[in-house]
């Protein structure tokens, strides 16, 4: 059978807007994972009258019922008592949650209040979820045909709890297993991705086939459901072959966390090493690099070189190449400090600098304003130079994005000439 789940979450502050229902998103997207298909997402305020109607409907249309807060110790916390009363069962105190409780605020070193206990109240006969990251524990029952469960509202608690309770109950309700692969693309936008796939997605059913775009990139799950793990790998391996095949040098990786996290594990491969030198990424290269744990074995270091004077006095970038200068009729016979020549002298500047097998370099215009040379925000040239020589990137990432995801993409498009490079590909475009 397949399960049709409601996303019920109780808070006014959702309501009036002062926070975001990324309870929602997150359950959305774990639950849709697990190939149970979500319906309706209902946001009801901390009242017992509306949260009642709110429920009935639910009950009315969803198999699956998942609410998100009101669990708490506080007096507008009702999603318990509301949801017991639906479905007519009472609330009983659990002892073993009433400990739990206690020694949670032991452990914090904070004193308990009376109504802490509130939260050990909990509908007869469910199933408790405990909950290692609070207070409130969660919950989850059977009744009239309908699976109800409870997660506490903060997303510290709520994302752990769904995690670590919530699936595996779920997974109990389905037979047999779901497992999923995720293939990772660089330089391909999520709708041409789309519409290479579409038929072949409308085709599907098992495995499955989603895509999702996130900070420039794509990725696409293909999951499966199958009787064992094993079956559901046989089902999964041809489409992540095909897939593979289809978008070529595109794909950078399955199952794997991060273009920068490709590039760190294919330099401690290899035993080489690479050097950053940045002017619009500010540095984030660097920092993105060692986000990866064991970095400093293959990533020597970075500097950010953002005014021309480092350029020159650190990375040796000729001086004549920092002036943009024009002929008598305005033809430009040097780029200056946006150019793909000053991205290629910084690249071989810093990979000379650092004394390391490969460096990388970003330099371009990053907004909110074009720069002194006339050039377009989002005017961007990475590169990369190697012991086989150095190889230039122009971007042009359009003047509509925020400072922030230029950066964040122009540091993908020099990483992806890494990856590229170490893996033996062609640097693309
Ligand atoms: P507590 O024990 O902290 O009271 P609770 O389960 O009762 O937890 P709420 O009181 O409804 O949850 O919400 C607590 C906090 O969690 C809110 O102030 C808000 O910051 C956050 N929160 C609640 N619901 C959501 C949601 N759907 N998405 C994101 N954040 C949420
Ligand atoms: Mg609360």
């Amino acid at each position: 059978m397949s399960h049709t789940v409601e996303i019920l979450s109780v808070g006014t502050e959702l309501l009036l807007g002062n926070i975001a229902n990324t309870d929602a998103q997150m359950l959305s997207q774990g639950l849709s994972e697990l190939g149970l298909n979500v319906f309706w997402h209902t946001v009801v305020g901390d009242n017992p009258q509306r949260a009642r109607e709110a429920v009935a409907l639910a009950k009315e249309r969803a198999d699956i019922i998942i609410t998100t807060g009101g669990l708490g110790p506080t007096c507008d916390d009702l999603t318990k008592n509301v949801l017991a009363d639906a479905f007519g069962k009472k609330l009983v105190f659990d002892e073993g949650s009433a400990d739990r409780i206690r020694t949670y605020f032991q452990r914090i070193g904070r004193s308990m209040t009376d109504n802490n206990l509130q939260q050990a109240m909990l509908p007869e006969g469910c199933t408790i979820l405990e909950n290692d990251w609070g207070t409130a524990p969660g919950c989850a029952f059977e009744a009239e045909g309908v699976h109800v469960i409870m997660l506490p509202g903060p997303p510290s608690e709520c994302r752990p709890m769904f995690q670590y309770r919530a699936k595996p109950y779920l997974l109990s309700l389905s037979e047999g297993v779901i497992a999923s692969h995720t293939i990772k693309l660089f330089g391909i936008g999520e709708s041409t991705m789309e519409a290479q796939l579409r038929e072949q997605m409308n085709a599907m059913s098992n495995p499955t086939l989603a895509p999702y775009a996130k900070e420039g990139e794509c990725e696409l799950r293909v999951t499966a459901k199958a009787a064992t793990d094993e079956e559901a790998q046989a089902l999964l391996q041809p489409t992540v072959e095909q897939v593979k095949k289809l978008f070529g040098a595109k794909v950078y990786g399955v199952d794997v966390p991060s273009l920068e996290y490709v590039i760190i594990q294919a330099l401690k491969d290899r035993g080489l090493t690479l050097g950053t030198a940045e002017s619009c990424t500010g540095g984030l290269m660097a920092k993105r690099l060692t986000d990866i744990p064991g970095a400093s074995q293959a990533f020597k270091g970075g500097i950010v070189s953002y005014t021309n004077e480092v350029k020159h006095n650190v990375l040796r970038v000729p001086e004549y190449q920092l002036e943009r200068l024009a002929d008598k009729d305005g033809n430009v016979v040097v780029g200056g400090v946006v150019s793909a020549e000053v991205a290629a002298a910084m690249a071989e500047g810093v990979r000379h600098v650092l004394g390391c097998d490969i460096g990388l370099s970003s330099t371009g215009v990053a907004g909110p304003d074009k720069d002194e040379d006339g050039n377009e925000v989002g005017t961007m040239f990475v590169a990369i130079a190697t012991p086989e020589g150095t190889h230039v990137r122009a971007l042009h990432l359009g003047t509509r994005p925020m400072r922030d995801r230029l950066r964040t993409q122009t540091a993908s498009h020099a990483f992806d000439l890494a990856r590229r490079y170490l893996s033996g590909l062609d640097y693309g475009t």
